[in-house]
């Protein structure tokens, strides 16, 4: 359950209770997928409750709309204030935080010509971090840059990785990896991927991948650490020849593979650069200082 009689939600330019809220089932929004989001988290830190990289989110939510042509003119300090309001409204310190714009009803194949805002939330403690994942090579490819906005994080992107998830669960592995038109290695159905060979990352450049925030993340980890790390395309084939690999994103935070098509990755976890990775992005969630833990330590 995603909310109780309780819940309050940001919905329209106001507070309500989530199960008060209502969408016009005339949206453009649900008959086409013609709606944006983000998926953001709140940690709760030695600093009090903290929306991680809320600004990052925001201006990404405020660019997917722009390029949708979605009528939308709420700043992103605005937003994040309104975040703030639904996690103390509702007492949450660790949440995902979901905000969503959708448009008015329109049958019409045009632009948007008025938008919602809704902001939700629920409380989340991530539950991927001690499993490594099972990948396969999807038979769906990623959407063609030609034919999305696929830098944008669009609603009805999403089905085709409903389509990959499913097809990887039905086959009885975690997750999928899908190709990018090209049929080079792209991303997760709602996650970034790094590979490691030979003491070197490498992360498929943007271009073909929703760019992540969690990505970014990682890239200035990698940079503060001196890890050498790479924007390069390889393949699946390559990918299953690396010494280790990890899926990044906000939802995941940082989750350990273990395997692609079923041919094991070569390094234990503990032993990777992702491993060390995934401590300094909790100790970044949480406000910590990485380097001067692992000194005192
Ligand atoms: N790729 C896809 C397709 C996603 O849905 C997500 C999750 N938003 C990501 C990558 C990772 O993005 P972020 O790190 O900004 O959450």
């Amino acid at each position: 359950m995603y909310y109780n009689n309780d819940t309050v939600i940001y919905f329209n330019g106001e507070f309500v209770k989530a199960a008060d809220a209502k969408m016009d089932l005339y949206s453009q929004s649900l008959h086409y997928g013609y709606a944006v989001f983000e998926g953001i988290k709140s940690y709760e830190t030695a600093n009090g409750t903290r929306i991680f990289k809320a600004k990052e989110h925001y201006d990404r939510l405020r660019h997917s709309a722009q390029v949708m042509q979605m009528p939308f003119d709420i700043s992103t300090e605005e937003m994040t204030k309104l975040t703030y309001e639904v996690l103390e409204k509702n007492n949450f310190t660790n949440a995902y935080i979901r905000p969503v714009i959708f448009c008015s009803p329109n049958m019409s194949l045009s632009k948007g010509r008025e938008s919602y805002l809704t902001i939700v939330a629920w409380e989340w403690t991530n539950g991927y971090l001690a499993n490594k994942m099972r990948l396969m090579t999807s038979s769906f490819a990623r959407p063609n840059p030609g034919a999305f906005h696929i830098d944008a994080k669009v609603s009805g992107h999403y089905v085709n990785s409903i389509l990959a998830c499913q097809e990887a669960k039905d086959k009885g592995f975690d997750e999928a990896i899908l190709l990018d038109a090209n049929g080079f290695v792209a991303e997760g159905p709602g996650a970034n991927v790094f590979i490691e060979k030979n003491g070197v990352l490498y992360t498929p450049p943007k271009g073909n991948i929703l760019p992540g925030i969690t990505r970014a993340t990682v890239l200035e980890i990698c940079d503060e650490l001196n890890f050498a790390v790479q924007e390069k395309l390889f393949t699946a084939e390559e990918m299953r020849e690396a010494d280790a690999a990890f899926y990044c994103g906000t939802a995941a935070e940082i989750v350990a593979l273990e395997s692609l098509d079923n041919s094991v990755f070569k390094k234990d976890w503990e032993e990777s650069l992702g491993y060390i990775i995934q401590q300094a992005y909790q100790h970044k969630v949480l406000e910590k200082d990485f380097r001067l833990q692992q000194q005192l330590a």
